[in-house]
């Protein structure tokens, strides 16, 4: 059995993660209206040159990778001795409307997290604007695709433009390309899986999320599942979305991981392709 989905089905909480199987995909992502239409280092150069690059490489870069996701089941896993008590928050659809909100109490709790952003979030400058500041504050950006497209029912070419040009897109506004993709849906192809490898793109569903599901969708009762939830463990991948009652509940929900023993995993420290 699967989840709640984009368009309201019912569905249960058997499996949470994505990708076991198609319906289960299918079933584990909310959304949006969108949603609903289906749809280098130069070793050449003088001493200065190098400073240069190397003040414009991203901050984390250097830092040799502490965790590592598991694709059989999306959690964070320790690399040699790093904390292993800590979990992974992601937001999808991104940033619509809560998600600078969502940042800057993320960061009054010294919390990190990936923004997953659609490229019809970013396109105005205003939204611009925001996505520079959210990727300013040290948050992660990731790739969610241009359009929110359910990449299974588009060709090859399609699927390249939703995923490329959004690359594109992030890194003409922030300066740095994605290093994170997670399909919409959580429903991947054999080519998207392919194209996010070539674009050096960690590719990612997640452990669980409940912010698309009507019972859920006000702060005391997001606060308490998203804290309680049968499938918090070690590692666990965090899905929520740019909502109003996600951006109420979630100094709430960081409050109460802190209070289970868990701190949130800087997404640079996670290894990339
Ligand atoms: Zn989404």
């Amino acid at each position: 059995m699967f989840l709640t989905g984009c368009n309201g089905e019912t569905a249960s909480t058997e499996n949470r993660n994505g990708e076991k199987t198609e319906k289960q995909e299918a079933g584990n992502e909310n959304g949006s209206s969108e949603e609903k239409i289906k749809g280098q280092f130069d070793n050449n150069g003088s001493k200065e040159r190098q400073e240069e690059n190397k003040q414009a490489r991203p901050a984390m870069k250097n830092e040799r990778p502490k965790y590592r996701i598991n694709p059989a089941n999306w959690s964070v896993h320790p690399i040699e001795s790093a904390d292993a008590q800590v979990v992974l928050l992601t937001f999808d659809d991104a940033p619509h409307e809560y998600s600078l909100t969502i940042a800057n109490t993320l960061k009054q709790h010294g919390a990190k997290a990936i923004f997953f952003v659609n490229g019809h979030f970013i396109d105005t400058e205003p939204e611009k604007a925001v996505l520079k500041k959210i990727h300013e504050m040290g948050f992660a950006i990731g790739n969610h695709t241009y359009s929110h497209a359910t990449l299974k029912g588009l060709s090859e070419d399609e699927q390249a433009a939703e995923i490329v040009k959004l690359n594109d897109a992030v890194e003409a506004i922030t300066g740095e390309r994605p290093k994170f993709f997670r399909a919409p849906f959580g429903m991947n192809t054999d080519f998207s899986k392919r194209l996010a490898a070539k674009e050096n793109m960690l590719v990612m569903n997640w452990t669980y999320g409940y912010d698309w599901e009507k019972e859920y969708q006000n702060k005391a009762a997001l606060v308490d599942i998203m804290v309680n939830s049968p499938y918090l463990n070690s590692g666990a991948n965090l899905l929520m979305h740019d909502r109003k009652w996600t951006s109420d509940a979630i100094s709430g929900i960081i409050k109460g991981l802190k209070r289970r023993g868990f701190e949130t995993v800087d997404p640079a420290l996670i290894e990339t392709p």
